[in-house]
């Protein structure tokens, strides 16, 4: 008998197979090739038969030049920051898809002359906050604070509230990040109190701003007493607040989450945000207030580092103008609907419809609880779902998976129940058979058994 082995088709041959042939247009030939090597290196191990090796490869093609995937967030936190904030709305995805190309972002096609760059969102923003006398984007939030922070106190004092000095994720505090502009920082009041008598003690001829943070992840509870960015404008020096979450205006569910055009309307001459939390859009941080301060910022060099793409600026003016985003739909989502699609989704995957918690997340309306509905399964789907074909994140609550449909759109409901589906079919097969559906979603060896 011949070695098998002698059987396992060349590269060229493997290529030339139209399927994998089309996949090297989208992901390049190399990585390509190095899927093809990975499936022969299995076929001379024995792992798999020669005549199995095309589609090995097939299945275990990467669908987009970049590692990026898509996600269905089941976690309940409708602003998940590690699976990218707010999801983007059809209408913002088709304007960052338009903008890719070669676009007219700062060029007036009717003169053939500069134009104002990204002046389409720029009005759009305005619109959306009438209260502001001009606006400015920058790359973030962060970024609309160094701009502010440069620009105003750079080698002089910002005076801050001792408890709004805050850590706002993955070890990034804003004390520091202020203080790496030159700036000093001049705490006032203590981690619980503080009075408009403590700002104007530390004003005085070295302070270049007044910065009022939200503290958009925690909540101080009990003897607390805080300052309203509006009470400190009379103490002569330029009072910014950084509002954190983005909400233009006042939202019912939210009625402790500060707005744009709240501030604005105290008397607040700037205030910065960022356009990927509750507004609903893409990264961003907006700068919106008194004309005079934010053309100060704009016009500042710093700025040009800190200036958006085209992409950004497309999506957000897409997210302006355009239907409710979906963070919106899905803060916003009655919870009888959610029931009623959870028993749908419980009915079609085997699992138990649920009531549950959702949280806004991501930095915005903390303690804030939403109530919500889902589908709750056995634990061990937690970690399949997440390394199943189309990964699902939910979370683990009281031993077991609870996929929350507050984060999630009901035209994804479908693709949920799909990828519920077929990571059952794999548990199911590795219970019965112990055969492996795909590489990802089940290592039977890792259980004491030999792979078929
Ligand atoms: C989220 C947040 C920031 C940082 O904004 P990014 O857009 O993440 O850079 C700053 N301040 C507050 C109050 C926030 O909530």
């Amino acid at each position: 008998m011949t070695d098998p082995r002698r059987r396992i088709p060349r590269t060229d041959a493997v290529l030339a197979d139209p399927r994998v042939a089309a996949a090297a247009d989208v992901v390049g030939k190399a990585r390509v090739k190095d899927v093809v090597l990975a499936a022969q290196q299995r076929a001379r191990a024995g792992e798999i038969g020669p005549d199995d090796v095309v589609d090995a490869v097939v299945a275990a093609l990467p669908r987009s030049a970049a590692s990026l995937r898509p996600v269905l967030n089941a976690t309940g936190v409708v602003l998940h920051t590690n699976l990218g904030r707010a999801p983007l709305s059809g209408a913002a995805r088709d304007a960052l898809v338009t903008a890719a190309g070669t676009t007219d972002v700062e060029l007036d096609l009717a003169t053939g002359g500069r134009g104002r760059r990204g002046a389409g969102a720029m009005a759009a923003l305005a619109e959306a906050v009438p209260d502001a006398g001009a606006v400015h984007v920058a790359n973030n939030g962060a970024a609309a604070l160094i701009l502010a922070a440069t620009a105003l106190a750079a080698g002089r004092e910002i005076v801050i509230a001792r408890g709004e000095m805050v850590e706002i994720g993955d070890g990034f505090r804003l004390p520091e990040l202020l203080e790496s502009t030159g700036a000093r920082l001049r705490e006032v009041g203590t981690t619980n109190r503080v009075r408009v008598a403590d700002y104007a003690d530390a004003v005085g001829p070295d302070t270049g701003m007044i910065l009022k943070v939200h503290p958009s992840n925690f909540v101080v509870q009990g003897f607390t007493s805080s300052v309203p960015a509006g009470e400190l404008t009379e103490l002569g020096v330029p009072v910014v607040a950084d509002i954190g979450s983005g909400l233009l205006a006042p939202h019912p569910l939210l009625p402790d989450e500060p707005d744009a055009t709240t501030e604005l309307r105290s008397g607040v001459p700037l205030v910065t945000a960022s356009g990927d939390k509750l507004l609903g859009g893409p990264q961003a941080g907006l700068l919106l207030g008194e004309a005079s301060l934010v053309n100060r910022l704009r016009r500042h060099p710093l700025a040009r580092a800190l200036r958006v793409d085209k992409l950004t600026l497309a999506a957000l003016e897409a997210t302006l103008r355009g239907p409710v985003p979906p963070v919106r739909a899905m803060l916003e989502a009655d919870v009888d609907a959610l029931r009623a699609r959870g028993r749908t989704v419980a009915a079609a995957v085997g699992g138990e419809a649920v009531d549950c918690v959702a949280q806004v997340g991501g930095g915005g309306a903390p303690g804030v609880d939403l109530p919500s509905a889902g589908v709750a399964l056995p634990v061990e789907y937690a970690e399949a779902l997440r390394a199943g074909e189309d990964p699902v994140v939910g979370r683990v609550e009281h031993g077991r998976c609870v996929l929350d449909l507050r984060s999630v759109l009901p035209d994804d409901d479908e693709r949920l129940v799909a990828a519920v589906r077929a990571v059952a079919s794999g548990m199911t097969a590795k219970r019965h058979r112990c055969r492996p559906v795909t590489a990802t979603t089940l290592r039977c060896h890792e259980e004491g058994d030999p792979p078929s």
